[in-house]
Order: structure tokens, then C-alpha cells, then sequence
């Protein structure tokens, strides 16, 4: 079984995949490591992220720098939502990613594109979305939690500028732009903490695949 997990920054794909991995037993690949992977390669060459060919030369990041914990950091995000328009970038992770989807047993990838560039013959495409402000305010707890920043230092409101670009970005790319394949189920989990959320999902995947 493949299942294809893709939605919006912030938006809880992440936490639902991973979940949704362990629930069957699947390998999970969070695809978006891979180009933040990139936008960090891209900042430790000295380039520009915004340049075709210095975002090419950093596809070929040490698989070291996966378990790096400032790929997370909201800086590095916006590295890779700037190099993930290159079209030679998104050829550059094609293959690697779809390699994982293949792999005997199936396989749980989220990202922007599984369901309708990666793995189009997916079983299972859902798309998992909320809305900005709800997304910002997730976002912002998480660093609150995290101590990342306090109410002051880190406004709401610079958050969920950041989330509006980020997705204006993935939306209005040419190549492989952020939608829903035209057969995934829409999840929208505005109103839902991560445990409806999750039972949400788990049941329509359920229904979808016939697994339990
Ligand atoms: O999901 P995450 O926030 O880690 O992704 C970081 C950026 O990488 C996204 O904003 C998006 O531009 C890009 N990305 C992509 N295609 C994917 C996964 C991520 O373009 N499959």
C-alpha cells in the first residue's frame, strides 16, 4: 500500500504520516527534508537559493545533513521553498523519492507532490489542509513550546506572513505547483485537535485501502 500525504506548511501532514506509518507497519519519507536538505546545502555553499544552477550543485547534499536539527528551523524552510521551484531540482529528488514509494510492502510519503507528481498510482492520496490562521497559530505553540521564542520576540502575525508566502510560493510555482490531485480525499483539520485528526484520516484510509 502506498499512501501519499500532501497539504500546506504547517498543516499537520507530518505528524499524520508518520502516524499513519506506524499504524501499518510502513517505511515513511518526509519528502520536504529532502529539499530543505537543499536550501541548507545551498546556504553552506555560499549560493543563492534563487539561482537554478547553485541550487542544482546543492541537490548533492551528505545524506549526513538529514539528521541536522536546523533543516527544521523556520529559516531553512524558506531556503527550501525558494529552491524547490527549480524544475532541475525537483528532476534532481525525483528518482530517490520514488524509489522509496516503490520499495516492496508500500510505503508513506508526505510532501506537495506525491499524489499527483511522484506517485500518481498511489492507492491512497490524501490531501491534509486548514486554514492560515489556524496553521500560524499551530505553528506558533509548537515554538513557544519548544522555546524557540516567546509571545514577544515571535508575533503570531510574522508567522502567518510567513505561512501566506510560503504556500503563495509552493501554489504559483510552475512546476509541480501545492494541489490536490483530482482523486485525493480533502482533509481539512481547521477545526480538529491532532487526535480527531488523526482518527479522521486513519478511518478515511481505512475506507479507501480496505486495511485496517
Ligand atoms: O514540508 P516542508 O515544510 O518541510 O517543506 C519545505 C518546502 O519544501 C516547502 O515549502 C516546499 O516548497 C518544498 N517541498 C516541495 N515538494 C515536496 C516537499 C516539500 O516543493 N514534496
Amino acid at each position: 500500500m502506498i499512501i501519499a500525504v500532501d497539504g500546506p506548511t504547517a498543516s499537520g501532514k507530518g505528524t499524520i504520516a508518520k502516524r499513519l506509518a506506524a499504524h501499518f507497519g510502513l517505511p515513511h519519507l518526509d519528502t520536504g527534508l529532502l529539499y530543505r536538505a537543499v536550501g541548507r546545502q545551498v546556504a553552506l555553499n555560499g549560493g543563492d537559493p534563487n539561482d537554478a544552477d547553485d541550487a542544482l550543485a546543492a541537490c548533492d547534499f551528505d545524506d549526513a545533513l538529514l539528521g541536522d536539527d536546523i533543516l527544521r528551523s523556520e529559516e531553512t524552510g524558506g531556503l527550501a521553498s525558494r529552491v524547490s521551484v527549480h524544475p532541475a531540482v525537483r528532476d534532481a529528488l525525483y528518482e530517490r523519492q520514488r524509489a522509496f514509494a516503490l520499495q516492496p510492502g508500500g510505503a508513506v510519503l508526505d510532501g506537495r507532490d506525491i499524489g499527483t507528481v511522484i506517485v500518481p498510482e498511489a492507492q491512497v492520496k490524501l490531501f491534509v489542509t486548514a486554514s492560515v490562521g489556524e496553521r500560524a497559530r499551530r505553528r506558533w505553540q509548537e515554538m513557544i513550546d519548544k522555546r524557540i521564542g516567546d509571545e514577544e520576540s515571535l508575533p503570531r502575525s510574522v508567522i502567518e506572513q510567513d505561512i501566506a508566502r510560503r504556500d503563495a510560493r509552493d501554489i504559483g510555482r510552475a512546476d509541480a505547483p501545492l494541489r490536490p490531485a483530482s482523486d485525493a480525499l480533502v482533509i481539512d483539520t481547521t477545526s480538529f485537535d491532532r487526535e480527531q485528526a488523526f482518527e479522521t484520516v486513519l478511518e478515511a484510509v481505512r475506507e479507501r485501502s480496505g486495511q485496517q
